[in-house]
C-alpha cells in the first residue's frame, strides 16, 4: 500500500493558469507540501481546495523530505507545490522527488506553467536545442566570467534574474558580449503589465536603463546562440595564440591592450580569457 507523489504547476501571474486536473488532483491528495504556505493558500482559497499544508522550502527539505516519502510508504498521496511555475525550475523538492524514487513510490507531473517555457515560446528564438542557466552568480566579476564561458554557445539559452539585478546583469552581459547581439527579454509573463522585447542587447539594455517600469518584476532573458562560423573561429583561435604569446612576455594590463591592437577581437573578452589563462584554465 504505497501512496504517490504529484509534482504540481501552479500559475507564474495569473490565477486562471491553473490546469482543472491540478486542482482536481489536489482536492484529493492528503497533503500538500508547499514552498511557503501562506502564499499557496491564496491559491487554494481560490480554488477550494482545503487540504492540510506541509511547507517544503530550500531551508528544510533535506530534512523533512524523508519523512514526507515515509507517509507515501504508509500510503498517503502528497502533492507538491512551489511559489509559483514548476516545482524544481529554480525551485525546492528535488531531494523530495529523489527520494520518492528511491522509494519506489510513483512520482507523477501536473504539468502547467513554467516562466522560462514561457517565455521561450514567444520569444521567437530557435528552440529545438536550447539550455536553461537558473540564476546567474551574484558579483559582476562571477557574471563576466560566466557570459565569457558562453559567448561560443552556439544555441539559443536562457537565465532567469530578479527586478534587483536585471539591470547589472544586462550591464555585465554588455561588458561582454557584442552591442547587437539579440537577446530577449520577458517581463511579468500573464501578469498587467506583461512585457516582451526582442532587440539587440545594447537596445534592451538601454530600455531597462532608461524606464524604470523596465526594472520593476520578475524576468526571463533569452539569448540567442552564436552559429558556428569558421572564419570567426580561426580569428579567435588566432586571437587566443597571440594572447598567450604575450603573457609570456608582458603583465597581464599590456598583453591585453596589444592583443585588442592586434586582433581587434573585443578587449574586455580578451581580459577575461586572460585571467582565465592566468587562473590556469584549460582553453580551447
Ligand atoms: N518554478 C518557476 C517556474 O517554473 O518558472 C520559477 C521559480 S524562480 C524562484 C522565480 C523566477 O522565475 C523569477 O525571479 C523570474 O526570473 C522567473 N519568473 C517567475 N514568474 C515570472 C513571470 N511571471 N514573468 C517573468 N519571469 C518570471
Amino acid at each position: 500500500m504505497s501512496g504517490k507523489l504529484y509534482v504540481v504547476a501552479t500559475p507564474i501571474g495569473n490565477l486562471a493558469d491553473f490546469s482543472l486536473r491540478a486542482v482536481e488532483t489536489l482536492k484529493q491528495v492528503d497533503l500538500i507540501a508547499a514552498e511557503d504556505t501562506r502564499h499557496a493558500k491564496q491559491l487554494l482559497q481560490h480554488y477550494g481546495i482545503n487540504k492540510p499544508l506541509q511547507s517544503l522550502h530550500q531551508h528544510n527539505e533535506a530534512q523533512i523530505s524523508q519523512g514526507l516519502v515515509d507517509k507515501m510508504l504508509a500510503g498517503l498521496t502528497i502533492g507538491l507545490v512551489s511559489d509559483a511555475g514548476t516545482p524544481l525550475i529554480s525551485d525546492p523538492g528535488l531531494p523530495l522527488v529523489q527520494q520518492a524514487h528511491k522509494a519506489g513510490i510513483s512520482v507523477s507531473p501536473l504539468p502547467g506553467a513554467c516562466a522560462l517555457i514561457a517565455a521561450l515560446s514567444a520569444s521567437g528564438m530557435p528552440v529545438s536545442r536550447f539550455s536553461f542557466e537558473g540564476f546567474l552568480p551574484r558579483t559582476a566579476s562571477a557574471r563576466q566570467q560566466f557570459f565569457s564561458d558562453k559567448l561560443r554557445d552556439a544555441s539559443t539559452w536562457a537565465f532567469y534574474e530578479s527586478c534587483h539585478r536585471i539591470q547589472a546583469s544586462l550591464e555585465d552581459m554588455a561588458a561582454i558580449f557584442p552591442a547587437e547581439h539579440e537577446i530577449a527579454l520577458a517581463r511579468e509573463i500573464t501578469k498587467l503589465h506583461e512585457t516582451l522585447i526582442k532587440a539587440p542587447l545594447a537596445e534592451v539594455l538601454r530600455q531597462v536603463q532608461q524606464d524604470d517600469n523596465m526594472r520593476k518584476g520578475e524576468f526571463v532573458v533569452i539569448v540567442a546562440g552564436n552559429p558556428i562560423d569558421a572564419d570567426r573561429d580561426d580569428s579567435s583561435a588566432e586571437a587566443l595564440r597571440i594572447l598567450k604569446l604575450l603573457l609570456k612576455e608582458c603583465s597581464i594590463k599590456t598583453a591585453v591592450a596589444l592583443a585588442t591592437e592586434i586582433t581587434g577581437q573585443r578587449k574586455k573578452m580578451l581580459y577575461q580569457t586572460a585571467l582565465a589563462l592566468q587562473a590556469g584554465q584549460d582553453l580551447p
